[in-house]
């Protein structure tokens, strides 16, 4: 068995040892969206930096004042050959509005993300595109969020990312 190079070990040290942003769900405010968001006359930003939900994790998604809040319908992003993820909360059926973060016009805007290939068993996007989701880039946590194929609009879930609140 060969040996890891000299110094890895302290490298890994030194990052875990890292403090990690600590990420704060959209449940835990009282007030829910209206504790993080940020209003002007013409509109409503995320007060906070956007965090995976994580514990542990916290990667950096997206750093405040870059998403616009906006309320449309839901949309079901769970592929059905895969279960929801524990740590997400399930979203209503489409009939329902619910709160999006609104990031355009491209995923430069974005910290770290991950996107998946165009998803075959999922239902079309409202105006008929595939759907491509959105997940942590450093741990993998998702869908929290979608996009069209090829489109300029990325839309994550304000209950599935989390805010850094301090
Ligand atoms: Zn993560």
């Amino acid at each position: 068995m060969s040996q890891p190079p000299a110094g890895l070990w302290e490298a890994l040290q030194a990052s875990s040892s890292k403090p990690r942003p600590k990420s704060h769900l959209l449940s835990s405010f009282p007030n829910a969206i209206a504790d993080v968001s940020d209003s002007t006359d013409s509109e409503t930003t995320n007060q906070y930096d956007l965090l995976c939900p994580r514990e542990g994790c916290g990667s950096v998604i997206l750093k405040k004042g870059v998403a616009r809040l906006k309320e449309r319908e839901s949309l079901q992003i769970e592929p059905s050959d895969i279960p929801a993820h524990p740590l997400l909360p399930a979203l209503p059926s489409s009939s329902e509005s619910i709160h999006w973060w609104l990031v355009t016009p491209s995923p430069m805007e974005f910290e770290n993300i991950g996107f998946s290939r165009p998803v075959e068993s999922l239902s079309l996007s409202p105006s008929g595109k595939k759907l491509k989701l959105l997940a942590c880039a450093e741990c993998d946590l998702g869908p929290l969020g979608w996009s069209e194929e090829g489109g300029n609009e990325f839309w994550l879930v304000c209950s599935r990312v989390g805010y850094r609140s301090d």
